[in-house]
């Protein structure tokens, strides 16, 4: 199925087709589809921001759409930034600010007590208004030093192991990542939702990624990945 993906976020743009080609659909972008801006965020949860994004790009195209909320969650910071995580140090986007100020809070963190998680709230609002609504998590914890050129937001200070998000390449993170999680479980619960709705996907997956795409460990660091 053909997805208008409800961000303006270059790197979640990305990243969503990407994972969507996957799994056998495909995503056009909000320019793309007509849409030139994105409703403020005044939900109180990812999947409330979620919805908002999807809910305001059905109204203005009427097509299937899909949008992503997600952020970290810091556990040494009482779960900070979360859905704060794009304005962080104050401006929307910044990434650098961010990753500054995140490190700048967490300087007397310890090790041990520098678990986080990245968290993605994916909503689908399909023609007619049925919405879908997924979460995915991916579990690491906060460096003391950025490492790695590649990812975008906090993925140089985001660990899995020995290496950070900006470390591994596209095919590694989209197989760990909070992201692809929450799109893996929205394409496996799409058919069943579509037939409640009575309603048949305009056009079914060519090729969908087998069950497991997503479970198969990799060498990215020592540890074990977490679930
Ligand atoms: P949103 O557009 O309100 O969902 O903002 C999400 C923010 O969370 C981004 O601007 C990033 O700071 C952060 N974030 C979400 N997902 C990722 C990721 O995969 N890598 C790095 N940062 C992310």
């Amino acid at each position: 199925m053909e997805f208008v993906i409800a961000t303006n976020n270059r790197k979640k743009l990305e990243e969503i087709g990407r994972i969507l080609a996957a799994l056998g659909h495909s995503g056009i972008s909000l320019a793309a589809a007509g849409v030139a801006a994105e409703p403020p965020e005044n939900g109180t949860t990812f999947a409330e921001n979620a919805m908002i994004k999807a809910a305001a790009a059905h109204k203005a195209t009427g097509k299937p759409c899909l949008a992503d909320d997600s952020g970290l969650v810091v556990d040494a910071l009482g779960g900070e930034p979360g859905i704060h995580s794009a304005r962080f140090a104050g401006t929307h986007g910044d990434d650098e600010a961010n990753n500054k100020r995140l490190l700048y809070l967490l300087e007397r963190t310890p090790y041990a007590a520098r678990s986080a998680r990245f968290v993605c709230a994916m909503a689908l609002v399909m023609p007619g208004g049925a919405a879908l609504e997924t979460e995915g998590v991916c579990e690491g914890r906060i460096g003391f030093a950025p490492s790695g050129t590649r990812g975008f937001g906090y993925d140089p200070l985001f660990y899995v192991g020995e290496k950070s998000f900006a470390d591994i390449t596209d095919d590694e993170k989209d197989k760990i990542s909070h992201r692809a999680r929450a799109l893996q479980k929205l394409a496996e619960e799409l058919p069943g939702f579509l037939a409640q709705q009575g309603a048949a996907a305009p056009d079914a997956p060519q090729e969908a990624a087998p069950a497991d795409t997503l479970e198969a460990p990799l060498p990215i660091g020592a540890e074990e990945l977490p679930e």
